[in-house]
């Protein structure tokens, strides 16, 4: 059964592409946006972006059959502890945020009794954030992770075939479990593109102008990660601490490793790790998460 009115709590990337994405799959839902700044909220009225853009939050989750926080993590609490008490008994509430025991800590306690609460992360975005970024095809082939922490099983199945009809495959998590793996594939990475950006603009003997115009193809992949939004990221590693600090050792002593083979002239330590590294980029394509499409982003002349 598909929900009759879903309301977005926050307008940017994720709720954008998912209002695109329940219109091109044809869903006759009612939908309802509301945003905190008045200029978003004119934005998406300007736009299109949903049937409905309300000025406060009461009227926006009012008579709402799934509400889906998609705010920074560390901001869903306080929404939702304004929001909980006008929500109707029987609706989902699910959000889209990067950390899932931090939201669940923040935002579990608001939840009405009969109200069902179902955390979700879909593991799509892109560096662009606001209203006018979102597409309908962002989550096209990419997972959804639920982690619905002893939700009712009705209103998981119910999210998860919305899910599917924005074109995502669906699978359920322990809280737990999604923290740590996004630390290995998403949040530290991060990390490590913000601290390359950081190195390289530190670095005074070259100057600002040859790290851009010389920026080789690996430099650039980490501007593009590095560009991702400050708020959302800085709410990601304030939320997924340990995990994150627990991966942050893990690459450090990997880097560590890498240094004293450099230094000692240890080619064949070097030759087989970057061999074990290349066949991951290769199952990643393999499972049709990625293209090998060279040089991606790059100006044709
Ligand atoms: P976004 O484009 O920056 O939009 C964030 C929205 O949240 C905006 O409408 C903003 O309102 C609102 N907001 C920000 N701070 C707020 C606060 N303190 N109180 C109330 N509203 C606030 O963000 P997004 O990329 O869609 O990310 C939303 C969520 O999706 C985050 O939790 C993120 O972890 C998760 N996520 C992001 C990605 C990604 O790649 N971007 C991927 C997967 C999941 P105003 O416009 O009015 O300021």
């Amino acid at each position: 059964m598909s929900y009759e009115r879903v309301t977005f709590l926050g307008l940017g990337l994720i709720a954008s592409s998912m209002f695109w994405a329940m219109r091109r799959a044809g869903m006759r839902a009612h939908v309802t946006g509301y945003a905190r700044s008045e200029q978003t909220r004119a934005t998406a009225r300007e736009i299109g972006l949903c049937n409905t853009v309300c000025d406060d939050l009461a009227s926006a989750v009012r008579e709402a059959d799934l509400v889906v926080l998609c705010l920074p993590v560390g901001a869903m609490g306080a929404v939702m502890a304004e929001a909980a008490a006008h929500i109707k008994p029987g609706a989902t509430v699910t959000d889209v945020g990067s950390v899932k025991r931090a939201v669940i800590e923040a935002v579990a306690p608001h939840i009405a009794p009969g109200v069902h609460f179902v955390p979700g992360h879909p593991l799509a975005g892109t560096e662009h954030s606001g209203p006018t970024a979102g597409f309908a095809e962002l989550f096209d082939n990419r997972w959804c992770l639920l982690t619905p922490n002893g939700a009712d099983t009705d209103a998981v199945a119910q999210l998860s075939q919305y899910w599917q009809a924005l074109g995502a495959k669906v699978e359920e998590m322990d809280p737990d479990h999604h923290d740590l793996v996004l630390a290995v594939t998403s949040h530290a990475p991060h990390l490590i593109a913000y601290t390359m950006v950081g190195v390289a603009d530190d670095l005074h003997r070259v100057t600002n102008s040859e790290v851009i115009n010389f920026s080789a193809t690996g430099f650039r992949d980490f501007t593009r990660i590095a560009a991702s939004d400050p708020t959302m990221w800085r709410d990601v590693f304030l939320t997924n601490k340990d995990a994150t600090l627990e991966i942050l050792g893990r690459f450090t002593e990997e880097l560590f490793a890498l240094q004293r083979a450099i230094r000692t002239g240890d080619g064949e330590m070097l030759h087989d790790y970057f061999t074990r590294t290349r066949a991951i980029r290769r199952g990643i394509i393999d499972a049709g998460q990625d293209t090998d499409a060279p040089d991606f982003g790059r100006k044709k002349s």
